[in-house]
């Protein structure tokens, strides 16, 4: 049987031919889940043999890799904002952006203000459960078309704890009933805004694998962004605020759909690269 070394090489390698991006991280992240250890932990081992099943099970992880399914997909597993999330197919994976939006929220809001909170297309919950579980008074409605990942984001709720606080609605918000109306203090949401037309030019391991209705709206990109927006400012109290992760250059239209309904004092947060990821807007 190889040691771990020589598995880290050979796979380092093969994944490499196949064009994956860092396959040397690809191919130890892999095989640390395997062996249940850290990452950093296969340098203490490099000489360790593997159990056959332990071999065969990597050979399986490393197919799929070299096949473009997402590093997160194959581990079933996620980190955002500090909790585990877990993913499958049907969700899309938390990306490192979106925890900006949860910075925006967690400094617009005393911890403890009892906030009623929507977030609109959950996915794998990581939204609802990042903010949940950072304001101990919250209660999040989370709400998601997709039955697929109402399930996901159920699994995540209950296993982090926060089921009493967090309600699942498989809805759409055009669906959510009038009752709801000005019950919301905020409404968050990292709704699909990729343009059709730029959908084909994204990586084959979004084209190829995460669930293309969570990535484009197979429209302008702006078509959620206006549902939202006119659904939402019903559904919010006075003053309420909406939350929305944008891509890039969407920010000026986003701004003109919030203003042309009645939001005002919008704001932007940049992320790392001085993309502007997040837009605010209150209802006035
Ligand atoms: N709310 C989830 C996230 O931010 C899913 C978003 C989506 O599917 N567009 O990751």
């Amino acid at each position: 049987m190889p040691n771990v070394l020589e598995l880290i090489r050979l796979s380092t390698d093969f994944l490499s031919k196949k064009g994956i991006e860092s396959p040397r991280l690809n191919a130890e992240l892999l095989l640390a889940d395997i062996l249940k250890c850290k990452r950093l932990d296969l340098y203490l081992a490099f000489e360790k043999p593997l159990k056959t099943n332990e071999v065969d099970l990597y050979r399986e992880y490393i197919l799929r890799r070299s096949k473009f399914e997402p590093l997160q997909y194959i581990l079933g597993k996620v980190e955002f904002y500090g909790i585990e999330i877990k993913v499958n197919k049907s969700v899309l994976i938390p990306r490192q952006e979106t925890e900006i939006l949860i910075d925006a929220v967690l400094n617009s809001f005393d911890k403890n203000t009892p906030v009623n909170i929507l977030d609109v297309g959950t996915g794998s919950g990581n939204i609802a459960a990042a903010l949940a579980a950072n304001l101990p008074n919250a209660t999040v409605y989370a709400i998601d078309i997709s039955m697929d990942a109402i399930k996901i984001a159920e699994e995540n709720f209950e296993s982090l704890m926060l089921n009493g606080r967090v309600k699942i609605i498989n809805a759409d918000i055009n669906d959510l009933e009038n009752e709801l109306n000005h019950s919301f203090d905020l409404i968050v949401s990292n709704p699909p805004y990729v343009a059709l037309d730029e959908y084909n030019n994204l990586q084959k391991e979004i084209i190829n694998y995460e669930p293309k209705i969570a990535v484009t709206d197979m429209g302008d990109g702006f078509k959620f962004y206006n549902q939202i927006t006119l659904r939402g400012k019903k559904l919010l109290k006075t003053k309420g605020k909406i939350f929305f992760e944008t891509g890039m250059g969407q920010f000026e239209k986003v701004t003109e759909i919030l203003v042309q309904n009645g939001f005002q004092n919008v704001k932007t947060v940049k992320d790392y690269l001085g993309i502007n990821r997040v837009i605010i807007g209150e209802l006035i």
